[in-house]
């Protein structure tokens, strides 16, 4: 007879033990924990080690966390009203700490008794020469604690804050191997589990009292009821073939492992698993897409392109270029729609790429729409195409939200009729009433600026999804690149055009403005220009707009004698464009700015970039701003501006800029240090990046392999009937209707 099971993954959370419908309510929407299924998949942060006991009189001002025994000596409040605080103070016999509750006063005192043993955790600091534990963990000592490990050398296990297992594996010789516990049950919250769970909790939920150690006993508890073995998830062929440990061990043991080996064990399946199906389901979408979706097939390269590469071409491609161009043309003539990426560094000379695929497209009774992500540098392209096209017979127009009233008719019409070939403008041009004749191009720069939506919107301006090309210059490290544009074919610039010398970068602390101001000069007597940009946080503009007036004032001081213009966000985009003309024109020798100069603005006798508060930028943007000098023929200098009051780690930042002008290791070592999550570009690229185990800053071997197995598993079983992998499609499928992300993909 089946024992009766006691508890479903999809039952409403608000029915496990110790939840109810207003814990429910806040799990819910704190952490989108609905169900209990979802309960098991939050998973810990990082884990403590709570074997180990501190003696009072070891603990330091700096520690992390510390665990103690001991026992309450005596009570007291302290302060009034709203301000009253808790006070134990706490002994071992080897020292006293105080206890301190903010809030709870009532509760804990009526809890907790003076001289009994308890076991407290927290964090210790020190307040008026004490040490003191705010809102500690604490808990009725076992009955052996008389047994309890002082261990001396443990103060290395708590090390950092945010301890990972990496980090506890060089300490595994200290834990203690409690593997006493029952597999599967779940422990006891002090007893036997080495390694404790920590979870994330939100400000909210803290206030409500479920802090980290409430959560750990309701996964507890959880575990505790599910009493059936957690059906698996992977063929066996696959678990057998990498030895994982079983989906049932892997989700129990993720919470409570029993050693920091198991825990290694279970980790590396999960994070297998997670970055396989993410790959399945990308690379399975790719394969249905190219097998299904028939694209204009360009035959041939004619009038328009060959003039141009003839008679019109400013100067001689870049191997690079060449080979891209010859990538993009097989592509959209292969009679299959095209999706690839074009990454190129800043300056590579994209496009130049673009317009002549455009003309391609022309040749073969095609338009082609360009998106770009700011007003400015849809205009700049506008020009700069038809600065290159000169005077062939190519209408090119442009369509931002600032184009009104009868242009914008007559550009609506042209589209309609065919008379434009090639539309550049900003989101605008994916609006449902942009009609075109025949796109058959639809070229996208700077992605990262734009949703997976908007890509999927261009598709449907013509009957037959037009071949698109996704152009960046914010390199993507390769592991971030297989998941976020995986389902997309890559090419790569990967040369600068002919006669550019490296820019030299620099770091200078504010208090040496003077020599920067007369290094400035001397570039400016050369009849050079140079930017000065000014970081922009959203939440405070009129701070920013001080920022950047006061700079402003500042150099028209040091500066009497030069014209310098004056660009943020804050000013209408005619004046903003007027100005932004006056530099590039010449007329202005400096050019103060906020970031709205980031992207693609071409200036070629710009030589010197300034960036006021180096510190506040991300190194991809860095290196994007850092692009906008360099391109002319002349030396070129970036000089980040920072105080000295800088962390260690803007210390590294900065020194990745001045070791490195290679963007794609730029965009590796910014991974590294700021993890996917914060990566320009995966916010608003339309996938949440809410990988639960998997890191794509340091599992880029998994996902390579996770990655190789699922085009096997496509490989080998193209039609899905395989009985081998009927877990495998199954789960895929669940995996779909459960994540948000995946849906945006397809
Ligand atoms: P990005 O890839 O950043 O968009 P651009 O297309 O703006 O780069 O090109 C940067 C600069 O390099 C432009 O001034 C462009 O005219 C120039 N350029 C592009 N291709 C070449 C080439 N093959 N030889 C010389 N200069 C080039
Ligand atoms: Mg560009």
């Amino acid at each position: 007879m089946q024992p009766e099971i006691m508890l479903r993954l999809d039952q409403d959370i608000k029915y496990l033990q110790g939840v109810g419908p207003q814990r429910a309510d806040i799990l819910g929407k704190e952490l989108n924990i609905k169900t209990v299924g979802d309960l098991l998949e939050y998973f810990p942060y990082k884990y403590v080690d709570r074997t180990h006991f501190y003696r009072i009189c070891e603990i330091t001002g700096n520690m992390p966390y510390v665990q103690i025994v001991g026992e309450i000596l005596s009570f007291e409040t302290d302060g009034t009203g709203r301000k009253t605080r808790l006070i134990a103070h706490f002994s071992d016999g080897t020292g006293v700490v105080d206890l301190v509750w903010f809030q709870g006063a009532k509760y804990i005192s009526q809890t907790y008794d003076c001289h009994r043993r308890y076991v407290v955790f927290g964090k210790p600091t020190i307040f008026k020469g004490r040490f003191q534990i705010a809102h500690p963990e604490i808990e009725k000592a076992p009955d052996d604690a008389g047994q309890i490990r002082y261990d001396a050398h443990q103060q290395s296990l708590f090390s950092s804050e945010d301890m990972d297992v990496d980090d506890m594996l060089l300490n595994a010789h200290l834990l203690a191997s409690n593997t006493s516990a029952q597999q599967g049950n779940a422990p006891s919250v002090l007893s036997s589990p080495s390694l404790r769970p920590a979870y994330n909790t939100s400000d909210v939920m803290k206030k409500r009292g479920m802090n980290s150690s409430v959560v750990a006993k309701l996964t507890a508890k959880l575990l505790q009821m599910l009493d059936q073995p957690l059906p698996e998830t992977l063929p066996p062929y696959i678990v057998e073939r990498y030895h994982f440990p079983s989906r049932d061990e892997a989700m129990r043991g993720i919470h409570y492992p029993q050693s920091a080996e198991q825990l290694r064990r279970v980790q590396s399946r999960l994070k297998f698993e997670e970055l396989f199906y993410v790959q399945m389901n990308i690379l399975r979408y790719k394969r249905n897409r190219t097998s299904n979706s028939n694209g204009i097939r360009f035959e041939h390269v004619g009038e328009a392109f060959n003039s141009f590469f003839y008679h019109y071409l400013p100067f001689p491609l870049t191997g690079a270029q060449k080979r891209v161009i010859k990538e993009i043309r097989k592509d959209m003539g292969s009679g299959k729609q095209m999706n690839r990426l074009l990454q190129g560094d800043v300056g590579s000379g994209k496009t130049l790429v673009a317009l002549m695929c455009a003309l391609i497209a022309k040749d073969n009774a095609c338009q082609t729409c360009i998106m770009a992500p700011t007003e400015i540098l849809a205009e700049q392209h506008l020009d700069t195409l038809r600065g290159m096209l000169g005077d062939m017979p190519v209408r090119v127009e442009l369509l931002t939200g600032s184009v009104k009233g009868k242009k914008r008719q007559a550009v609506l019409e042209g589209l309609l009729d065919g008379s434009v070939d090639i539309l550049v403008g900003t989101h605008a041009v994916i609006e449902d009433n942009v009609l075109f004749q025949h796109l058959g191009l639809a070229i996208i720069d700077e992605q990262h600026r734009f949703g997976v939506e908007q890509r999927a919107k261009m598709w449907k301006k013509n009957v037959v999804p037009p071949h698109v090309l996704v152009m960046t210059a914010t390199p993507i490290p390769r592991t971030l690149a297989m998941t976020l544009y995986g389902d997309l074919d890559v090419s790569v610039i990967d040369e600068l055009p002919p006669g550019r010398k490296p820019i030299v970068t620099q770091h200078c602390f504010d208090a040496h403005r003077k020599s920067l101001n007369m290094a400035i000069r001397k570039q400016i007597d050369l009849g050079r220009q140079v930017y000065v940009v000014y970081p922009l946080i959203k939440e405070s503009e009129k701070l920013d707009l001080k920022n950047l007036e006061d700079g402003y004032e500042q150099i028209r001081e040091f500066f009497p004698d030069c014209k310098v213009s004056k660009v943020h966000g804050q000013m209408k985009s005619a004046e903003k464009d007027a100005e932004m003309q006056r530099f590039a024109n010449g007329e202005t020798q400096i050019l103060v700015a906020t970031t709205v100069i980031e992207v693609g603005v071409n200036v070629p006798n710009a030589s010197v970039m300034v960036i006021e508060n180096a510190e506040r930028f991300g190194l991809s943007q860095l290196h994007q701003l850092r692009g906008r000098v360099g391109r002319g023929a002349e030396q070129s200098f970036c000089i980040l501006v920072t105080n000295y009051k800088i962390s260690q780690e803007t210390r590294k930042r900065i020194q990745i800029m001045v070791d490195s002008t290679d963007g794609f290791e730029i965009a590796e070592q910014d991974l590294k240090l700021r993890g996917p999550g914060d990566l320009e570009g995966t916010a608003q690229s339309g996938m949440a990046f809410d990988l639960k185990v998997a890191n794509l800053a340091r599992d880029g071997m998994v996902l390579q392999a996770a990655r190789d197995l699922a085009q096997e598993v496509l490989d080998n079983d193209p039609e899905e009937q395989n009985p081998a992998n009927a877990i495998l499609w199954r789960r895929l499928q669940e995996l779909r209707k459960s994540n948000v992300y995946w849906g945006a993909i397809s």
